[in-house]
């Protein structure tokens, strides 16, 4: 599944399966999504590697919210107020 950012205030960049999980692994989290450990930011529900719709840091803490339209649009005013320009 390939996730779809459609919203016009959405700046999070869609990311491509392929790239997922070496991202995960480089965060260090890969273990975690796989073993259900970790849930979305927002509403708490599980996260696997199908079910992720964004990641981000905020305040150095790394925040992951499942692909739920509602989710995503949430971290993106989060990360958004975090990350000023540039
Ligand atoms: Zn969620």
């Amino acid at each position: 599944m390939r996730v779809k950012l459609k919203h016009k205030n959405i700046h999070i960049p869609a990311i491509s399966d392929d790239v997922l999980p070496h991202l995960l692994v480089r965060l260090k989290v890969y273990d975690d999504i796989v073993s259900g450990k970790m849930k979305c930011r927002i509403c708490g529900r599980k996260l696997t590697l199908d079910t992720i719709g964004a990641i981000g840091m905020l305040n150095g803490e790394l925040i992951l919210v499942c692909d739920k339209l509602s989710c995503i649009s949430k971290a993106s005013i989060l990360f958004s107020e975090f990350q000023t320009s540039g």
